[in-house]
């Protein structure tokens, strides 16, 4: 029998996100909105930068770390965020 899967539950989950940019660590709180967390301010501009995601299933948690670098140039080829870069080649 199949099993369903559980909905992601922001009201315990604890995520924080932080972006390490070139003009230092930025920590962008994130709000729950519906079933999504949604952050509470703009990221912070410039071409390319890691962003941490730390996710905690409850306050209290080990916490696991997603580590992903952010591109927001836009790609020359498909005219997308690089992150969202849609071409082949690159
Ligand atoms: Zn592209």
């Amino acid at each position: 029998m199949m099993r369903p899967l559980k909905p992601v539950t922001p009201a315990t989950q604890v995520v924080t996100v932080t972006a390490e940019t070139t003009d230092g660590r930025v920590t962008i709180p994130l709000t729950p909105n519906g079933d999504a967390l949604v952050s509470s301010r703009p990221l912070p501009a410039g071409e390319a930068y890691r962003v941490v995601v730390q996710v905690r299933a409850a306050p209290g948690d080990k916490p696991k770390n997603f580590r992903i670098d952010l591109n927001l140039a836009t790609c020359s080829g498909c005219q997308h965020a690089e992150y969202a870069c849609t071409c082949t080649e690159h």
